[in-house]
């Protein structure tokens, strides 16, 4: 058995990262300041996108959006059930309603034909998710959008080095990364608004920093008056350039991490062919090339004889990390108390609810230690 533990997910960080951000530690700036408009123009020309504002986390950019767009009272959102909690708190927080589509069987991906059955005149805004690092098909759900007038806003937490076709997520429309520690890149917690709608972007600039018409920063080196003025009340999720910095760095080596993970899925993939009661998800259909955020598994529990929850504590005994992304939203305890949720709304989403956990992936993990996963997994089985 394996000695030490072996992470479903863990952070690639260097010395030298360590050493940047002292550096900002010992300067005279470490909240928002040079190292966030750095990052901010570097994540802007890696993606290709019209305009970019960081922030502290997704769940932030997701808050200040939401406000910016006015959702409230009477709108509906539509979104998955299988996606993280944040997106379905902060629709049903803004006094909205959050609409739940299904997703895929083996991809996890909604589609613009599960979607479209769901818009009525209250829907206003749409929010697909980008999963486990592969596209969702944009073309069509555009398309759809653009027809109905309903806004669409991409949550590609998943998604940093994505392509869809021959573009980069981000590229095009209003995107939303994240940068918490289990991300393909990580400032800590923080994340990223990417848009090609400059009027959107300005009002999330201002608004995610107290509705100041600018931020400190800027009052400091362009000399405007100290005691800016609040435009319209605003939030406070800017983030510090002790996480900027990191987050250059780590944005440099993306391309190297998701090559890193790329191989070690593919790796994966050839050895888990060897174990029946295990199935990774499939490829999607169309042109897309994933960055590989998770290895997401589905345990056929009928053949395994046990739980996935049991199978996953099995692995832990052997030294092997596991998550689960994610568990249906819809099916939490305030969604089917208060908003009437039930088994059987989503079946796609609740068969994968069920059975699916993540095993472990990152760029510094190695072929051995997919090995150590592979024979825990065997063992289990008693193969
Ligand atoms: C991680 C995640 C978020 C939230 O990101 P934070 O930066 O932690 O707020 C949102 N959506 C999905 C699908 C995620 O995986």
């Amino acid at each position: 058995m394996r000695k030490d533990f072996l992470p479903f997910s863990k952070p690639s960080i260097t010395e030298e990262d360590i050493a940047a951000v002292g550096d900002v530690l010992r300067s005279s700036w470490i909240t928002t300041g040079p190292k966030n408009a750095e990052f901010e123009k570097n994540f802007k020309e890696y993606t290709g996108c019209g305009e970019s504002v960081a922030v502290a986390s997704a769940t932030g950019a997701m808050h200040v959006m939401l406000h910016a767009l006015g959702i409230g009272k009477g709108d509906e959102v539509i979104t998955p059930s299988m996606t993280w909690v944040s997106t379905v708190n902060l629709i049903t927080l803004a006094g909205a309603k959050p609409v739940f589509v299904d997703v895929d069987r083996d991809t996890l991906m909604t589609s613009a034909e599960k979607i479209a059955p769901l818009i009525n005149e209250r829907t206003k805004l749409i929010i697909p998710v980008h999963f486990a690092g592969a596209a969702v098909d944009m073309d069509p759900i555009r398309e759809l959008a653009a027809k109905k007038g309903i806004r669409l806003v991409e949550d590609a937490a998943h998604a940093a080095g994505t392509y869809y076709k021959n573009e980069r997520i981000g590229k095009k429309g209003t995107s939303i990364f994240s940068f918490h520690p289990i991300k393909n890149i990580t400032t800590g917690e923080g994340g990223m608004f990417c848009s090609d709608d400059k009027a959107l972007t300005d009002r999330v600039r201002s608004l995610k920093f107290h509705g100041l018409g600018v931020d400190a920063y800027d009052r400091q080196t362009h000399g405007r008056s100290p005691q800016a003025q609040v435009v319209e009340p605003g939030f406070k999720y800017n983030l510090t350039d002790i996480a900027a910095v990191l987050g250059i760095r780590q944005l440099a080596r993306l391309e190297e991490f998701n090559a890193k993970r790329t191989k070690l899925a593919m790796e994966y993939r050839k050895r888990l062919a060897e174990i029946d009661e295990i199935s990774p998800l499939a490829d999607c259909k169309y042109e897309q090339t994933s960055a590989w955020h998770l290895f997401i598994v589905r345990l056929d529990v009928k053949k395994a004889g046990m739980s996935r929850d049991e199978f996953m504590q099995e692995l832990k005994k052997r030294n092997i990390g596991t998550g689960i992304h994610f568990r249906a939203a819809h099916l939490q305890k305030f969604y089917r108390e208060q908003m009437g949720c039930h088994e059987g709304m989503l079946p796609d989403t609740e068969y994968n609810s069920d059975r699916m956990f993540s095993i472990p992936l990152f760029p510094d993990m190695t072929n051995d230690d997919i090995n150590d996963v592979i024979d825990a997994m065997k063992d289990i089985l008693k193969k």
